[in-house]
């Protein structure tokens, strides 16, 4: 904990997974995110090191149309409170998949959870020509054919393998997305 700066997160967006990815884009381009995207993305950046003085910057930064009043009142104790320092003072942990794909379901202006579920087909398609893999692949074809089976994680884990071919095939499927991360960039 505590290697990630505020600094280096965009250059890092590469190394995540698709429901930090799209958290972090809905970010970049609102400048806002709802309580359970705040919750779901600040925990994954905790996860990956970035500390609470850390997170404090990039949140605050993030929130550029936010003023220190307000960030101070109504955002600095949500941030201070997932790294144990308000309130029952838990150490929270970042969502696992299985959190993730059970947790609360989306309102409007939402982003949390996980794209292989939240997403339409089409947007899924989309989604996955940015990575790289175009829409009539034999590899995309598997990624489609796993959501429609609901079987979310292991579209998340073909994806991976996909985009990393140099990594060859994963022995344990994705049920983390700290572990896509550290899968990504090699850091443990
Ligand atoms: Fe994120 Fe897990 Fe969904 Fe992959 S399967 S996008 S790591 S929630």
């Amino acid at each position: 904990p505590g290697e990630v700066t505020a600094d280096q997160v965009d250059s890092l967006v590469p190394h995540f997974p698709l429901c930090a990815r799209h958290l972090h884009n809905v970010l970049r381009k609102e400048k806002h995110l709802r309580h359970f995207s705040r919750l779901q993305y600040g925990l994954f950046l905790k996860d990956i090191g970035l500390s609470v003085e850390e997170a404090l910057i990039f949140w605050k930064r993030s929130f550029s149309n936010v003023n220190d009043d307000k960030f101070n009142k109504e955002y600095r104790y949500n941030v201070r409170h997932s790294y144990g320092l308000e309130g029952n003072r838990k150490n929270y942990k970042g969502y696992s998949c299985q959190q993730i794909l059970t947790g609360p379901q989306l309102g409007p202006g939402d982003a949390h959870g996980c794209p292989y579920r939240t997403y339409s087909l089409d947007n899924l398609v989309t989604a996955l020509t940015t990575l790289g893999i175009t829409p009539d692949s034999s590899g995309c074809r598997e990624v489609v054919d796993a959501v429609k089976g609901r079987h979310y994680h292991i579209a998340c884990t073909r994806v991976f393998e996909l985009t990393h071919p140099q990594k060859g095939t994963l022995e344990e499927s994705i049920h983390h997305p700290l572990q896509y991360y550290q899968l990504s960039t090699g850091r443990q």
